[in-house]
């Protein structure tokens, strides 16, 4: 029997009428934030009252809709932990940074992160329903000064129009569903109006922090920006209430395809049964469990971290074992700007010239026969690869495979090798030469 899906309320809410519970305006003016207000949902513990009261700590602020998810007599539930701060988040660790994805320093005007080839990150409010405790964007998010901001984002629409190479936009902040309906539309409005645009995301999670706002209304003004595409962030199958089922079966008959974003965080999520149920249950949801994050290096997030080791023990965990539907990457976002990588078990053991030995999520080790007669596919020749070359330095990998280029150095390679003045015979070593330079006849 799979778990039901139920709806819950904190027994201080028992009289708020309906109305005024399923408005997300009456739970975004109702929001807790002190060690008073919380308490009359659930008894604090030293640490979270000594939290609480320190100053300059990165912003509380919880909806009555979702602080009613706990249960108040586990201080170690999994939904407290996120947003509720204890006294570790005060503790620094080593490899600790502000900005440690390095998204300021991709961003060619404020607020807009331009650091994959196609595609760019919008930071469009600094305001959430709620606070998640191990924000990566801490840096810049919770501040109630800085809002929406008209002047950056003309900046952000003009780069985009000069920037013909961005064909997805992905709105993000903050959280772009917390904005007023009005602005939201605007803004969905000057996207849709430049041309070389064709999808644009939004990276939300308002559908768990109060689902209330995911109104039919809100999904018909959003259905008129197909396509539109809807990551959510839920970390723990205990988030997944009733409510928030109907506002994803909402916006799924909006035609929005929703995927799902989770941080693997320690204490609350890093159990292999607990991800695969919060897989299935999200699939269940209509919900496709798209990345897993490993916890970023950002300040007051320290006791949050889990090896990396522990994200491949969970895809180890689901592959195979689940719908293939239910998987989500395993992504590293690598610090100081590397970007996504993912990570995951090794399933690929040996080959040889003719054999691949690969293993599946049992443990059974076989072989896979490779063709003798295949002819690869040549893109020199051919017109279609011709007319999709890359931005210079976006090769990457696939420049080594397709032969154009033999090898990526490192910095300072080069001065490092170039003992002696040797590096003249050298010069455009980093272009393929045919077989046959410096060997056979001439040596
Ligand atoms: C995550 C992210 C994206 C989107 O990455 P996908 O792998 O395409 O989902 C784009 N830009 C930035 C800066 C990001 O951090």
């Amino acid at each position: 029997m799979p778990t039901p899906i139920i709806s819950k309320r904190a027994p201080i809410y028992a009289d708020v009428p309906a109305e005024k519970w399923n408005d997300w305006r009456w739970q975004l003016s109702h929001r807790l934030n002190t060690v008073e207000e919380i308490e009359k949902v659930l008894p604090l513990t030293e640490s979270e009252r000594k939290a609480l009261q320190t100053q300059g700590l990165f912003r509380v602020d919880v909806t009555p809709y979702y602080i009613s998810l706990i249960d108040p007599t586990d201080p170690n539930d999994p939904v407290r932990k996120q947003i509720i701060p204890v006294s570790e988040e005060m503790n620094a660790f080593t490899a600790m940074m502000e900005d440690s994805l390095a998204e300021d320093r991709h961003s060619p005007v404020p607020g807009l992160v331009h650091r994959y080839p196609d595609r760019v990150l919008m930071l469009v409010t600094t305001q959430c329903a709620s606070y998640c405790r191990y924000c990566t964007r801490s840096r810049i998010v919770g501040d109630p000064g800085q809002t929406f901001n008209r002047q950056d984002f003309e900046m952000q629409i003009e780069y985009l129009k000069r920037t013909p190479q961005v064909r997805d936009v992905l709105l993000s902040g903050g959280d772009p569903l917390v904005l007023a309906p009005k602005i939201l539309e605007e803004l969905l409005t000057r996207l849709r109006e430049i041309p070389h645009i064709e999808i644009v995301r939004i990276g939300s999670r308002v559908p768990v922090f109060m689902p209330m706002r995911i109104t039919q209304e809100l999904c018909d003004m959003l259905a008129k920006f197909h396509p539109l595409w809807l990551n959510i962030h839920v970390n723990h199958p205990n988030e997944i209430s009733l409510e928030l089922a109907e506002a994803c079966d909402r916006m799924s008959r909006a035609g929005i395809p929703l995927g799902n974003q989770s941080v693997l965080l320690a204490g609350i999520n890093d159990c292999v049964h607990m991800q695969r149920e919060l897989v299935q249950k999200l699939t269940r949801i209509r919900v496709r469990p798209y990345y897993l994050y490993q916890c970023d290096l950002v300040e007051g997030s320290g006791h949050f971290r889990t090896p990396v080791a522990k994200g491949i023990e969970i895809i180890e965990g689901l592959r195979g074992h689940t719908s293939g539907y239910a998987v989500p990457q395993f992504i590293v976002d690598a610090p100081g700007g590397g970007g996504k990588i993912p990570v995951m078990p090794n399933y690929l053991l040996s080959m040889s010239d003719h054999k691949v030995i690969v293993r599946n999520y049992e443990g059974y080790v076989t072989t896979y026969e490779e063709p003798t007669e295949y002819k690869s596919h040549d893109p020199k020749t051919c017109k279609f690869c011709q007319s999709k070359r890359p931005e210079v330095g976006q090769t990457g990998l696939t420049g080594l495979l397709d032969g154009e280029q033999m090898f990526i150095k490192p910095e300072g390679f080069d001065e490092l090798h170039n003992r002696d003045g040797i590096q003249h015979r050298l010069k455009d070593e980093n272009k393929w030469k045919p077989l046959g330079i410096g060997s056979g006849e001439t040596d």
